[in-house]
């Protein structure tokens, strides 16, 4: 497993230890993490120092510095001796401590014993039991949040000898201490730790607020290290809750057992009757077998004890299809809390609760009570709604799509839509998966996972929030709907985005039979005109190109085709064309070294056999040495139906219309995914003031200028240079260069312009002291006026951001100044931006020819752009609480090479 150092939020990169032999050095190795380590009692020897000298500790700390430089990491973990003393090392890494004989006995959410002198006082204060811990060093050091706390270990008192027991329960509380450090390094090296901007931990995306508790090191085992593949692949299977009445767990039964599937197939029913031939038990600890995998159809209110037995029985993997739990209140979400911490306390794996199951037809595995016979094919189907995923098999069976897995997620208690993305990249059978999502759980996991799939994603997301337009004030929040956001994450992780279920089928057609490719070059053959111009026109607004048959081609082919045709590209065999004329064009065309993909269209008139010409073209693509991809049409809904039922039994896709072949070749398109980007989190001190500032703010308003400006300052996005003036003398004093700009900063003031609080071009004190004193006039309750100089001639830009509240929030860059709305033009990215990433939001910008250079103007540095949507997407990824953004204009400034904020908003939430 290699290091994570691509995106998230604190996430470890590196491992220091004053101790060589430490055994997290050996753990850090075996995680792949970057380890390095110093000598503190060597160290401090060759210095001829104590090792508790102040100054040789400084020393040793600039030394591991420069150790640790080459890794660029985000966050470290310090293991043995908390030798980081100085600010030097605090300023720049986030830091995780694991230390002999620290502790943690948490009382109202506090610490009150840490360090190694806490056994004397846990135990002076009769503590019933001690704990090790891992937390977050911060600017205090040993007052950050704890990360993981160890298994207790419970102290029996009255002691016999103090000091006898202090050293016993230290060497305890070193021994738990050991453990924790290698369990909370595989954790981190998981990237499963989060701290949000308030400094709350989160673990696998769930607020935990004393960090992962371990009430036993045997159980809650890294999800890593748990028998997932028994979920897709179990060797037996007990459906709890089947019996011969009928209902969900029958039905599960019958699918079991009518696919066929390899392993036993036990029963569980109050009365323990057999049920459709599966052998009945009363409980599933009464069975004389291991069980894999336990399917639960029991009431609601029995699922917690069904579950509590399936772990004590052994079972490694739940299919929980009984519903009545998170989507019905606050009860049902308690006890889906409940099932969760069954499931983890006994290493288990979960699919639901409230889903229809899981299908594996590779593996005969039908565990869900669909009543539908699927076809074993190439697709993989994840969908939230079990009635949607319904529909689509339905359809699927139309359209001769065959499935190799088919999961209902359900609640997504445990595991959710990223967990399946690695599974199915290793399952041989998958060649495509369609994702059918209302929310997205994780969103940069699952942005990340996305991003390193080879497998192709097709994603059907509904749900577009209500955020946007209406609600929003600023230009950005106009421009820009939650739904950018999905676009901006869709794009970056080369998801293919559908609009509906019949795109979805088009794609997933193509993508399970033929490969994709990377070039656009089309060759079109076809019976007739009319539809060889629908298809070319939409080849030509999809993007792709239509070059001529090579010369020397069309001269060998002509002959052998009827004198009507025509062999340029579309290649017309015209209607009365015969099979063997198909065939000599079909090849001809593949192996001219002009296409990337053939395309074949057939309009029959009633007297062709459609069977015949689709297997011709079949025998041609056969016979043609190069290899590339085929797709068909066969038009006309009976005439046709021989074609296309040759077509489906060859595994060539074949649709009935003939626009449907352009989406369908557009699929194949390999998708261009992105570099995942690089979060930079801010040095200490600065962190510390941006989250001062944006603490300091009432939710829902909008900072100050002045805080607004120190924020940018704070993640190195220029701004015009300024000073805030709060009255007419202070005018006077302006050591600014004229001419100036006076902007009214007014809490209730939007737009500045709008209200006349904008004036530019001031020449001198003069004319700066007369607007000052107009401005305060006017503007009663005015924070102050902003003086700024004059920007730079060039184009305004805007860059801003995009929030939903599920996704977090993106960054938005196009065409600023007065007039933003009107143009609409702008491109969103999903943070963190790559200089990749940028270079092709500019491009799909209708100003672009405006940055590049346009009659004469020199245009602007990319470098300089990308930076400043770096950093705004770093800004965005460390402050969630920012609402809006809106940086308009921004300008290039040659002489600076940098873009600067002339106008920023920021509404905090
Ligand atoms: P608002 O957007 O609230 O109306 P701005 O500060 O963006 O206020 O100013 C409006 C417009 O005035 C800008 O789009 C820009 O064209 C112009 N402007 C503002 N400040 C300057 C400046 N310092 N130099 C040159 N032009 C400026
Ligand atoms: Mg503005």
């Amino acid at each position: 497993m290699a290091a994570q150092k691509d995106g998230c939020p604190f996430e470890i990169a590196a491992v220091f230890t004053n101790n060589p032999a430490a055994k997290c050095v050996e753990k850090a190795k075996e995680y792949g993490i970057p380890c390095e380590s110093i000598d503190l009692k060597d160290f401090c020897a060759k210095l001829g120092k104590s090792i508790n000298d102040m100054e040789a500790r400084a020393q040793f700390d600039q030394a591991a510095l420069e150790l640790l430089e080459k890794y660029q990491a985000d966050a470290i973990l310090l293991a043995g001796y908390v030798w980081a003393t100085t600010e030097a090392i605090l300023n720049r890494y986030l830091v995780v401590n694991v230390h002999p004989g620290d502790l943690s006995v948490t009382k109202d959410g506090h610490r009150p014993y840490a360090g190694a002198d806490g056994v004397a006082s846990a135990l002076n204060d009769k503590a019933p039991y001690l704990r090790s811990s891992a937390h977050l060093a911060n600017e205090e050091l040993d007052a950050g949040p704890v990360l993981m706390l160890s298994e207790k270990i419970p102290v029996e008192y009255p002691l016999a000898d103090f000091e006898t027991d202090r050293k016993k329960y230290l060497r305890q509380v070193n021994e738990e201490g050991r453990k924790l450090g290698s369990r909370v390094l595989l954790e981190l090296a998981l990237g499963n730790f989060a701290v949000d901007a308030q400094g709350k931990v989160h673990h696998q995306g769930r607020p935990a607020p004393f960090g992962l508790e371990i009430e036993n090191w045997n159980e809650n085992i890294p999800l890593a290290e748990r028998r997932t593949e028994l979920l897709v692949k179990p060797k037996s299977v007990a459906v709890i809750g089947a019996s011969s009445k009928g209902g969900l767990g029958q039905a599960v039964v019958r699918n079991l057992i009518d696919d066929k599937f390899p392993g036993p197939v036990y029963a569980v029913n109050v009365k323990g009757e057999d049920v459709l031939g599966a052998k009945g038990f009363s409980s599933i600890s009464a069975i004389p077998a291991e069980i894999d995998l336990a399917v639960i159809t029991v009431p609601s209110k029995a699922v917690l004890a069904v579950a509590e037995e399936c772990g004590q029985k052994g079972v490694k993997a739940l299919i929980c299809i009984t519903a009545g739990f998170k989507e019905v209140g606050a009860e049902g979400k308690a006890n889906e809390e409940k099932l969760r911490s069954i499931v983890n306390k006994y290493n288990m794996r979960a699919i639901g609760p409230n889903c229809m199951g899981l299908i594996n037809t590779a593996a005969d595995f039908n565990a869900t009570m669909i009543d539908s016979k699927i076809a074993k094919g190439h697709v993989a189907l994840i969908t939230q709604s079990g009635a949607l995923g319904a529909a689509i098999l339905d359809s699927a069976k139309e359209m001769a799509l065959g499935f190799s897995t088919i999961v209902s997620l359900g609640n997504q208690m445990d595991m959710s839509a990223t967990d399946f993305l690695p599974i199915l990249e290793a399952d041989p059978e998958t060649r495509v998966i369609i994702f059918y999502l209302e929310g997205i759980i994780n969103p940069v996991e699952f942005c990340k996972a996305a991003s390193r799939m080879k497998t192709p994603i097709l994603l059907l997301k509904s749900g577009k929030t209500a955020f946007g337009a209406s609600a929003a004030s600023s230009h950005t929040g106009s421009l820009a709907g939650s739904d950018s956001v999905v676009q901006a994450l869709v794009d970056k992780a080369g998801i293919l985005r559908m609009n509906s279920v019949e795109e979805c089928c088009i794609a997933a057609i193509a993508l399970s039979s033929m490969p994709q490719i990377e070039g656009r070059r089309v060759g079109l053959l076809t019976n007739a005109g009319g539809p060889g111009i629908l298809i070319s026109d939409a080849l030509y607004e999809a993007g792709f190109e239509m070059p001529s048959v090579p010369e020397e081609v069309q001269k060998t082919l002509y002959p052998q085709l009827l004198p009507e045709s025509s062999v340029k590209n579309p290649v017309d065999v015209v209607a009365a064309a015969k099979p063997e004329q198909y065939a000599a064009a079909a090849a001809a065309m593949m192996d001219s070294g002009a296409y990337d993909a053939l395309l074949m269209c057939c309009v029959p008139p009633a007297t062709v056999d459609t069977g015949a010409v689709a297997k011709a073209v079949c025998d041609g693509a056969k016979a043609a040495k190069n290899r590339m991809p085929l797709i068909s049409t066969f038009f006309g809904p009976s005439i046709s139906l021989a074609g296309r039922e040759y077509m489906q039994k060859a595994k060539v896709p074949v649709y009935e219309f003939p626009e449907q072949v352009v989406p369908a070749l557009k699929s194949l398109l390999v998708p261009k995914k992105y570099p995942l980007g690089e979060y930079r989190r801010l040095p200490t001190a600065s962190l510390i003031r941006a989250k001062k500032i944006v603490k300091g703010a009432q939710k829902g308003n909008y900072l100050s200028m002045t805080e607004a400006l120190n924020l940018l300052d704070a993640f190195k996005i220029d701004a015009l240079k300024s000073a805030m003036i709060k009255t007419e003398a202070e005018a006077a004093q302006s050591a600014l260069r004229f001419p100036v700009v006076a902007k009214i900063d007014h809490p209730e003031i939007v737009h500045k312009s709008d209200v006349g609080g904008v004036k530019i071009g001031l020449a001198d004190k003069d004319e700066l002291q007369k607007t000052v004193k107009e401005f305060l006039g006017k503007f009663k309750g005015a924070n102050g006026v902003l003086v700024q100089e004059m920007a730079p001639k060039g184009v305004e830009l805007i860059v801003g951001s995009s929030r939903d509240p599920e996704l977090g929030s993106t960054v938005m860059v196009g065409l600023g100044g007065t007039w933003v709305e009107i143009f609409g033009d702008v491109a969103f990215g999903y943070p963190p931006l790559s200089r990749e990433l940028v270079l092709d939001m500019v491009d799909r910008l209708k100003c672009k020819r405006l940055l590049t250079g346009y009659r004469g103007d020199a245009g602007v540095s990319m470098e300089a752009l990308t930076r400043t949507l770096e950093n705004v997407g770093n800004m965005l990824l460390t402050l969630p609480e920012i609402e809006e953004l809106d940086l308009n204009p921004v300008i290039y400034d040659p002489k600076l090479d940098a873009f600067v904020a002339v106008d920023v908003r920021i509404k905090i939430n």
